[in-house]
């Protein structure tokens, strides 16, 4: 097999081959299709996740095909497409696993940090944190599901059931969650950077009622925001949009520092609260529901050995939507 692998962080991936590693009793092996490139990912290569394991294989948004099985996994069988999360493994046993908190179990392993991910032509995963996909839409357009998508479905349902939403960071995760929203019939305000007339017009073409950029009000107060951007001034920008009550989520794993702000702007219970990981369960329900919200994820490709230009892409904000990798 074939890897892009991070040795060090903030040095380029390396394009790297590997013998062909046999699944261990519980894991399966996948023949790679495509895998989504994360904001995540450039944290982690940016070296602004604390402790990953190195040298490690970036990407959790892992779809594929099954084409070994390991000892052991009975619900799973070759042939068969999954897709791979972020949420590679929990102990099942922490006092978080025991009350349906899984996301933040004290002992898990991440796919793309802590244990090896998609950025290869083939990625071994543990079958019980596998989503079988079943046959319907390509690998790269489902690639983006697998994080932008979940993560943005747990930051909406914790967002609260507010019609106006607004979302700060127009990128692959609020392309997805607008499409969402929108199906759910609330009202979409998308923030941008300032002046990013080009990914405010992507954002109308999804019919959002208003996009601007990150430093303007919307034209009516909001109900919850979901921040997507690392970017922490956002955050007392986000609290002045919202009404009484209003709650606003960080939904990234790193955000720069949130600045100081006058507590007028958290008075009249408003909320700042962080959504961290996933469940299996939040995977179910979304990948359930996709067929209903006839989600159209906007895709840039580049094959896996262009790894680094599609992460440099993403940092200077050079596509709309979502890049996947295709090996
Ligand atoms: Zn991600
Ligand atoms: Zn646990």
């Amino acid at each position: 097999m074939h890897a892009m692998v991070l040795r060090k962080p903030r040095t380029a991936l390396e394009w790297t081959e590997f013998a062909d590693r046999q699944p261990g009793p519980g894991e399966i092996r996948i023949r790679v299709g495509a895998c989504g490139v994360c904001r995540t990912d450039l944290h982690l290569v940016d070296g602004e996740l604390p402790n990953p394991k190195l040298p490690i294989i970036p990407g959790h948004e892992i779809v594929g095909r099954i084409d070994a099985v390991g000892a052991g996994v009975d619900k799973l069988h070759s042939g068969q497409r999954v897709g791979i999360p972020w949420l590679g493994y929990t102990d099942g046993v922490c006092p978080y696993c025991r009350s349906n908190r899984e996301n933040l179990c004290d002992h898990p392993l991440f796919t793309g940090y802590t244990r090896d991910g998609g950025y290869a032509t083939a990625a071994i995963a543990d079958a019980r944190y596998a989503f079988p996909l079943g046959e319907e839409g390509d690998d790269a357009s489902l690639a983006p599901l697998l994080c932008a998508g979940l993560i943005g479905w747990r930051s909406l349902v914790i967002a609260g059931e507010g019609t106006n939403l607004g979302l700060y960071g127009f990128g692959a995760a609020a392309h997805i969650v607008a499409q969402v929203a929108r199906w759910q019939n609330r009202s979409v305000f998308a923030f941008t950077r300032t002046g990013d007339v080009k990914t405010q017009a992507f954002a109308r073409s999804l019919g959002v009622a208003w996009a601007g950029g990150s430093d303007d009000m919307p034209p009516e107060p909001l109900d919850a925001a979901i921040i997507y951007a690392p970017v922490g001034p956002l955050v007392p920008a986000a609290l002045k949009a919202v009404r009484k009550g209003g709650r606003v989520v960080c939904a990234g794993i790193h955000m720069s520092d949130i600045p100081r702000f006058p507590y007028e702007l958290l008075w009249e219970e408003r909320q700042v609260v962080s959504v961290a990981n996933l469940t299996r369960q939040d995977g179910l329900d979304f990948l359930g529901l996709v067929p209903k919200f006839g989600i159209t994820t906007k895709i840039t490709h580049y094959p896996l050995t262009q790894a680094n230009e599609a992460l440099g892409d993403l940092r200077a904000g050079r596509f709309e939507g979502a890049a996947v990798l295709l090996p």
